[in-house]
């Protein structure tokens, strides 16, 4: 008894932390295969596979492998579980495939303690590709998949378009949940545990909560109890971009060291620079401009996030190296125009700067960036 108490006071499964507005074609839209979801054209199938997922995350959103992906993979997928369900809709067959992550490979805490796979459960587990193949074909043919809430689909169509799985085909996603909610007039839509107190499903002991196909199973029950279960094949999920939540505007890195001004300029952080609020890498818009010799401005573009101003600050420290730290914030039209002139005027000089020559005799400011440098 008290471990079923335990159960139900797990938190409610991991749930993308941001899901931006509205659905989104996607760049599979339009094509066969490779849709999870309903475009209108497709027929649902009466015969139901209940699915779940469980995912990693990242370490740290501040994770040299997240900031490397950003948001094109929030969530990279540990365990693909489900239920086949047959004419009556009695559980039929099941199927557990973990899945070993290939990007994020250290599982985070939580998602360890939540879910109970760990590296080492993981270790030998087929990658992402193979084990959509196996669940794809122990899917078959002709069927519609059901799912608890809206963050499957979402996860899954990332993973799929992250790893270019477009090719294996899927049957779309429709949602219990919404179903659910609206049979029992409820305001919120409730977490798999709290639905299954309502219509008194009591958790197997041997059955944790977290595990992929633990939760597909329960899903299963709680579809069974629906009046006129069908009504679910109304309610197609259309997957939604993931996007971290977003972070500040602007950042600055930690100081790093290097060899010498010259190593720190022509370094990953002056010359890759990301973007704060997504991860991306940003495409410079031309050089950086020395301000003096321990300052130097650029413009940064993000796909989504626009022109960033970017400033490196440069000192020497005590044993002769450099240290470089990075600011970044959304550039304004000013600071475009400015750097833009100190370019063109640069170009026009044509002269070559030994970033190392001036560095030693730096008058420094108190001020680590100065929010006004012109
Ligand atoms: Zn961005």
């Amino acid at each position: 008894m008290k471990k079923k108490r335990a159960l139900f006071s797990c938190k409610n499964r991991l749930r993308p932390v941001y899901l931006s507005g509205g659905g989104r074609p996607g760049p599979l839209a339009g094509r066969k295969r490779g849709r999870i979801y309903i475009d209108g054209s497709n027929e649902l199938s009466m015969h139901y596979i209940v699915l779940d997922l469980e995912w990693n995350q990242p370490i740290s959103w501040q994770s040299p492998v997240y900031r490397k992906i950003g948001d094109k993979l929030i969530f990279e997928m540990i365990q693909i579980g489900a239920v086949k369900l047959g004419e009556d809709l009695s559980i039929t067959d099941s199927i557990s495939l973990p899945i070993a992550p290939t990007h994020y490979v250290q599982i985070h805490p939580r998602i360890r303690r939540m879910t109970g796979l760990g590296a080492e459960e993981l270790a030998g587990a087929p990658a992402f590709r193979e084990a959509l193949e196996q669940f794809a074909a122990w899917c078959g043919e002709d069927y519609t998949l059901l799912t608890w809430g809206c963050d499957d689909v979402s996860v899954l169509q990332q993973n799929i378009d992250f790893f270019e799985c477009g090719d294996i085909p899927l049957a779309p996603l429709c949602d219990i949940q919404k179903l659910f909610a609206e049979v029992h007039e409820l305001k919120d839509r409730p977490s798999l545990q709290k639905a299954m107190e309502q219509v008194n499903i009591q958790p197997d002991e041997q059955m944790a909560f977290h595990n992929a196909r633990n939760d597909a199973w329960y899903t299963a029950l709680v579809f069974q109890t629906l009046p006129e279960p069908e009504k679910a094949l109304q309610h197609a999920l259309t997957p939604k971009n993931l996007i971290h939540k977003p972070r500040k505007s602007r950042e600055r890195t930690p100081a790093e060291r290097f060899a010498s001004a010259r190593a720190a300029l022509e370094s990953d952080t002056a010359l890759k620079p990301t973007c704060p609020r997504c991860g991306r890498i940003l495409a410079l818009d031309g050089e950086y401009i020395m301000q003096s010799p321990d300052k130097y401005i650029s413009i940064g573009k993000c796909r989504n996030h626009g022109r960033l101003l970017l400033r490196l600050r440069l000192e020497k420290t005590e044993d002769g190296e450099v240290t470089l730290q990075r600011a970044a914030a959304p550039a304004t039209h000013a600071n475009i125009a400015y750097v833009h002139t100190k370019q063109y005027a640069a170009r026009q000089r044509g002269a070559v700067l030994d970033p190392d020559a001036g560095l030693d005799h730096v008058t420094r400011s108190n001020m680590p960036f100065e929010e006004r440098a012109f």
